[in-house]
């Protein structure tokens, strides 16, 4: 079924509006008629399984069947710190890492960080990365569009994450993803869980002794080097794998 975000104030008890751009993608994209079912959210947890009503010129209105909260929902916040990587990989990031149920995106600024974004260029790209956003929520079933925040510098990212309960920050020069396991193991048992992952160049020593003052965690991923874009991804699969174990279990495994 087809999934639609639509701001607060569009649904009422029985009767949802869909308006703006997807309007025209309902009537000339999908190409979706009268009596067709579509499912809506406005991003506060609750999915509305709708009847399409009528399609008008700028609005498309919809009947509620039934209300039920997000199943799509993992039931931790994930909050993935990147630093920013070069050209266009961090689309790739925040398209994949919502998928996999992250809550939100922090583009982060390091010392190796080899792109540098002035206002302009940051704000042209924030508003690409939060369509990214929207886009890949819908597309994933998410029950709310998680938010791209705008970029952070390194210590005030490590600050905005003092309010999570786990932080961990791979690191390709600490032990052995044997030793990680039990810490990534632990994480997900946690209700908010930080993840923060190094530009291509890697982070610093000095970067990796800051945020362990903040209260992160080094861990591995493994003997191979990973790329930049790969190693959140990494980490949240396995996360999210463990979640849903947790979530359906009531316990984590082992
Ligand atoms: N410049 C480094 C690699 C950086 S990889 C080098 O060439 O040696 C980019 C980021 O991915 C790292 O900062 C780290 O956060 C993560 N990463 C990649 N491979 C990893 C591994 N095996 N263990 C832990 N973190 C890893």
């Amino acid at each position: 079924m087809y999934r639609f975000f639509v701001p607060e104030e569009n649904v009422r008890e029985q009767e949802i509006r869909i308006t703006g751009d997807d309007v025209n993608h309902i009537k000339n994209v999908l190409r979706m008629k009268a009596g067709e079912k579509v499912v809506v959210s406005c991003g506060q947890g609750m999915d509305y399984y709708c009847i399409i009503e009528d399609i008008q010129e700028r609005v498309i209105v919809l009947r509620v069947r039934e209300t039920e909260p997000a199943v799509t929902e993992l039931p931790a916040r994930i909050v993935l710190f990147q630093a920013l990587p070069k050209l266009d990989k961090m689309e790739l990031v925040i398209q994949k890492a919502i998928e996999l149920g992250a809550a939100e995106v922090v583009p982060v600024r390091t010392r190796r960080c080899v792109v540098k974004l002035d206002a302009k260029k940051e704000e042209k790209k924030l508003a690409r990365w939060r369509a990214i956003a929207e886009s890949a929520a819908k597309q994933s079933g998410r029950g709310f569009i998680p938010e791209v925040h705008s970029v952070m510098d390194f210590r005030d990212a490590l600050e905005y994450a003092g309010q999570l309960d786990v932080i961990m920050i791979p690191y390709e020069l600490c032990g052995t993803a044997a030793e990680s396991g039990e810490t990534i193991r632990e994480a997900a048992g946690q209700q908010s869980i930080g993840i923060f992952i190094g530009p291509e160049g890697g982070f610093e020593r000095s970067e990796i002794e800051l945020a362990s003052d903040h209260g992160a965690v080094p861990v591995s991923l493994g003997k191979r080097i990973l790329r930049t874009e790969t190693a959140g991804l990494a980490v949240l699969s396995v996360l999210m794998f463990l979640i849903e174990w947790r979530n359906g279990r009531g316990m984590l495994p082992g």
